[in-house]
């Protein structure tokens, strides 16, 4: 399980030392009071810790470049109480590698109208100080997140935690392993990509692992083991009978199990943060791993099918985003429609691999032939989504980007029930409506494969795309097609040019 308060934000509080010591003192100890604060926000899923002051072109790269070294420290809060001339910043700006929200706040929320004077007006100048600092980013080019208010409001402290919430899953990919079992779905093109590309962009490495390995690893599961396995399973699901111990088929849940815990040794063993499976390598297993994906990505294992790691990366940091949120986070496809004029739907789902963290009720474990791949029947979770708003994420490869595509949906209920339907799935009409939402995803070259989240908003995927360096695309309430056509077209130029401001 992912733990966010390992992780830590810095707050980085620039000044300037023509105030004399008195006013700096003020200064740290208000910095002092704000970060503690945020620190203790229920918003806020990380530490912040109050760095000093800096004054000095010197501590501004040293506390940069301490960011940089420190292990938890996912990224920097900067302030601006006072003026801070931004020439200071450079440096520090130019070392730092961690990402940074820019927060515009003010010590004092209001303006003391009958006690203002000079000395407030000095101390409390982030109106301008702010500014300047800004202007040095920008001029930079330099990406971040500016939240705007004062600090106590809780939508200042949503939007940043939101912010480190992304910084974390930024600071969990670096380094992170993920791994491939066996090649792409042959001949699909959404779920191939630039492996050394995503390496120097995003921090995570995929390599590939041939089934057998896997399968070593499953075969040495212990019968102690599967029976512990199989406990859990029916302490926490509706089993049905044919598959309980005793059972007609009881033999493919011990499969089942047997499977699951193989995966599970080898991700250990190998630290990795997520994988892929296809169905058309599956040689020594005995059914297409069903169960024990849904279930290793309830614990928070990043995960896609087909060969897709993209989609299993992004299920990863979208898991590390939601840490502790109401809801749920699941690989997802768009599998068909509901293309009724009284409301146009989309039903979610995938071959199995959907996670029971989406389930409204008691998942039931069930048994069923599967028509792909000819293995013997697996054995999967089966359930409803809850309902609420969601999010469906995806990122493509563009040839000289990452594009990340967000679409804001409202997930319902099933209109009636899916007694024949044999795998977990979600239903939703997408924003602003299901034709204008399919029109620009497939415009955007959307992939069909996401990750779905019903505890993430668009803006936590926004902040992560743009820590990432990645192309933002979002379809929600205001979105048209027109609009979003100029929109693609306006960054394909953007994204041609950037590289050379
Ligand atoms: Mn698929």
């Amino acid at each position: 399980m992912i733990n966010l308060k390992q992780f830590e934000v810095w707050f980085v509080t620039g000044s300037q030392h023509l105030y004399g010591p008195e006013t700096l003192e003020q200064v740290a100890e208000h910095s002092k009071t704000i970060a503690q604060a945020l620190s203790q926000s229920k918003n806020i899923p990380v530490n912040v810790v109050f760095k000093p002051v800096v004054v000095t072109p010197e501590a501004i790269l040293e506390v940069c470049r301490e960011a940089n070294a420190a292990k938890n420290c996912v990224g920097l809060i900067t302030w601006m109480h006072t003026f801070s001339p931004a020439k200071m910043w450079i440096a520090g700006l130019q070392a730092l590698q961690k990402p940074w929200a820019h927060l515009h706040t003010q010590y004092n929320r209001d303006i003391p109208w009958a006690d203002i004077d000079m000395d407030f007006m000095n101390l409390n100048q982030s109106a301008h100080g702010d500014r300047e600092f800004g202007f040095m980013s920008s001029r930079m080019r330099l990406e971040r997140k500016v939240v705007v208010g004062h600090w106590q409001d809780d939508g200042v402290q949503t939007s940043l935690g939101t912010w480190a919430r992304a910084a974390c899953a930024w600071h969990d990919a670096q380094g992170a392993r993920f791994a491939r079992f066996g090649d792409n779905m042959r001949e699909v093109a959404v779920t191939e990509g630039d492996k050394v590309n995503a390496q120097m962009r995003l921090g995570y490495s995929v390599n590939g692992y041939g089934i057998g390995d896997l399968v070593d690893y499953i075969n040495e599961v212990s019968d102690a083991e599967i029976d512990q396995i199989i406990q859990e399973y029916l302490d926490q699901y509706q089993v049905v009978p044919s598959l309980r111990p005793g059972g007609s088929q009881h033999q493919s849940l011990r499969d089942g199990a047997r499977i699951e815990a193989g995966l599970r040794h080898f991700l250990e063993h190998g630290k990795f943060k997520g994988f892929t499976t296809t169905f058309e390598d599956l040689h020594g297993l005995a059914q297409l791993p069903g169960l024990g994906v849904q279930r290793l990505m309830a614990d928070g294992y990043g995960f896609a099918a087909e060969g897709d790691w993209k989609t299993a990366a992004l299920v990863r940091a979208m898991k590390v985003m939601s840490v502790g949120l109401e809801g749920g986070t699941s690989f997802m496809e768009d599998y068909t429609y509901h293309l009724s004029q009284s409301g146009m739907k989309v039903l979610g789902a995938h071959m199995l691999e959907i996670c029971p963290s989406i389930a409204a009720t008691k998942p039931s474990l069930e048994v069923h032939p599967l028509s792909i791949g000819g293995k013997a029947d697996p054995v999967r979770l089966v359930f409803d989504a809850k309902s609420g708003p969601a999010v469906n994420a995806a990122v493509m490869e563009m040839g000289n980007r990452l594009r990340m595509v967000v679409n804001q949906v409202d997930a319902l209920p099933a209109d009636e029930p899916l007694p024949k339907l044999p795998v977990a799935r979600a239903l939703w009409i997408p924003q602003p409506d299901l034709k204008t939402s399919a029109a620009a995803w497939i415009l955007a070259g959307g992939a069909h494969h996401t990750g779905f989240s019903l505890s993430l908003t668009a803006e936590h995927l926004e902040d992560f795309a743009e820590i990432a360096g990645m192309e933002f695309l979002l379809i929600d309430k205001d979105t048209t097609v027109s609009g979003f056509k100029k929109e693609l077209r306006w960054n394909d130029l953007y994204y041609h040019l950037a590289k050379g401001i």
